[in-house]
């Protein structure tokens, strides 16, 4: 198949919903009208060797989480995903048969969440690599400026050890991303993709407020725990448990969990609400918000320590 062949296959192949005027196959998409309230867009980039090992990772699993990370962002403003479109690098060691794997990947995800693929491009490159710039929709936007001193700091979820496997096959937080800022449970939400540390100071700092965070309160992931116990068989002299899991979850990036603040006065129908709506999904209380200044706080069983030393303090491109 060369690139308008696959263009084809994909215009037969990818459905549209009553959302979409003109899908693939035009120089342009069409949306019909969204209705009332504020267009919400994102963009993020997965490039091979950078952010995933091509024959590491399988196609499909690449295709899911290109969308993934992209409704995360959605989730994190309290909007609902709409539509997609999607830039791909194409080198030569790549089949047309294992870019249909991935398009099996991502139009699965893409169906689960009712958001329609528009369009796309192609272009030769020496890495594989994928763009999807996505559009949502939100009638209130909770941006992660909003947070406010007495707020509580919630998160979905647990956290740390993602590597595994969470990384791919996590759930985008939509409809708890709605639910909070729908019901203004929320004055503020990131999505935690950096580590939790580096995600709560980037919403502190654009809130311009402090935080005080309980150690024993942090939502430690299973595979977290299994990496530690895997580890601690390896060296066996290592003595204190549970420390490289906690760090891990302070600290290991792509979550994709929702950490958000909660007006003390809503605290209570939240978590009544919550309990109610997902059933599956836990919701851990870990701090406060305070003060002005960008710091975080850390207290363990209502005593303040120094802040825990970690080893990698998130990821950057640059
Ligand atoms: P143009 O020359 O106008 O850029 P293309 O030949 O690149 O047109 O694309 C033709 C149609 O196919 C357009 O509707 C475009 O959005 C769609 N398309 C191209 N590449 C992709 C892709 N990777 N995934 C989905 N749709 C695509
Ligand atoms: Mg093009």
């Amino acid at each position: 198949m060369n690139e308008f062949s696959f263009i084809e296959y994909l215009r037969k192949r990818v459905p549209h919903s009553f959302k979409v005027a003109v899908g693939i196959g035009d120089d342009a998409a069409v949306l019909k009208k969204l209705g009332s309230g504020n267009l919400v867009v994102s963009t993020d980039m997965l490039v091979e060797d950078v952010d995933f090992v091509l024959n590491k990772l399988g196609p499909e699993k690449i295709g899911r989480k290109a969308l993934a990370v992209n409704l995360s962002d959605l989730a994190a403003m309290g909007a609902e995903p709409v539509a997609f479109v999607l830039t791909i690098g194409k080198p030569k060691h790549v089949s047309t048969r294992w870019l249909e794997r991935f398009y099996d990947g991502l139009l699965k995800l893409a169906k689960q969440y009712k958001v329609d693929c528009i369009g796309g491009d192609f272009s030769g490159a020496k890495e594989f690599s994928v763009s999807v710039t996505i559009l949502g929709k939100a009638r209130r936007v909770v941006s992660r400026s909003g947070a406010k001193a007495g707020d509580w700091i919630g998160v979905t979820g647990s956290l740390g050890g993602s590597i595994l496997k969470h990384h791919y096959d996590f759930t985008p937080r939509i409809r708890e991303g709605l639910f909070l800022a729908g019901n203004c449970f929320a004055n503020a939400i990131i999505d935690i993709s950096d580590g939790l540390v580096q995600d709560l100071s980037h919403l502190l700092e654009a809130s311009r407020a402090g935080a005080v965070l309980e150690l024993d309160k942090i939502p430690v992931s299973a595979d977290a725990l299994r990496m530690e116990r895997r580890d601690r068989s390896k060296h066996a002299k290592q003595t204190c448990p549970s420390r490289q899991a906690l760090e891990q979850a302070l600290s290991d990036g792509e979550d994709f969990e929702l950490l958000f603040t909660a007006p003390p006065r809503k605290k209570i129908l939240l978590e009544k609400s919550w309990r109610r709506k997902f059933p599956k999904v836990s919701l851990a209380w870990i701090g406060r918000i305070e003060g002005k200044k960008p710091l975080i706080r850390w207290v363990l069983k209502g005593k303040v320590i120094p802040a825990p030393k970690l080893s990698k303090q998130g990821f950057t491109h640059f």
